[in-house]
């Protein structure tokens, strides 16, 4: 494939990070964080893998692009959260990870993983939600569930997630 070869990609190379391998889009060049001791081999076939994705990202770019996840947010924020929440970034992330979302509530950032984009909506929906209710509440607790159930496809979405061994959070 012709497009592989247009993406530049950085390494980086990490001490800290030593469990998995994860990218994300700078500008132009996918950066990739991956375990110093990860063997080039084994990290050369996950760079592929996560060019590949970038490529089908682009392809379906208008549909799934973060701004379009910002405003997917802002909506959910203002139908389920009564607009209260405020979160600083929402973005795609590629990453081999197999939670589907993550939140930093710290920095009010959402990250949602590449392969969302492949979900429906409502199910997308959800994994948005979930992550909008870690602004509130960092665990799963009760509180947390009860706001995330304020969602009334939450339960289908979870058995959705679970049937496709996606893990959230
Ligand atoms: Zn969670």
């Amino acid at each position: 494939m012709e497009e592989l070869k247009q993406i530049d990609v950085r390494v980086i190379r990490s001490r800290k990070r030593v469990k998995s391998v994860a990218a994300c889009l700078n500008g132009n060049v996918l950066e990739v964080r991956a375990p110093l001791a990860l063997p080039q081999e084994e990290l050369d076939g996950i760079v592929e893998k996560f060019k590949r994705r970038l490529i089908r990202r682009r392809r379906t770019e208008h549909l799934n692009s973060d701004g379009a996840l910002a405003s997917r947010i802002d909506e959910l924020n203002k139908r389920y959260f009564d607009g209260k929440l405020q979160v600083s970034s929402v973005k795609y992330v590629f990453n081999q990870v197999k939670s589907i979302g993550s939140c930093t509530p710290k920095t009010r950032s959402i990250r949602i993983s590449q392969r969302a984009a492949e979900l429906p909506q409502w199910v997308v929906d959800y994994v948005l939600i979930h992550e909008l209710a870690h602004l509130i509440e960092a665990n799963h607790s009760k509180r947390f569930r009860a706001l995330v159930n304020k969602y009334p496809l939450a339960e289908r979405a979870r058995g959705y997630l679970m049937a496709l061994e996606i893990e959230e959070d």
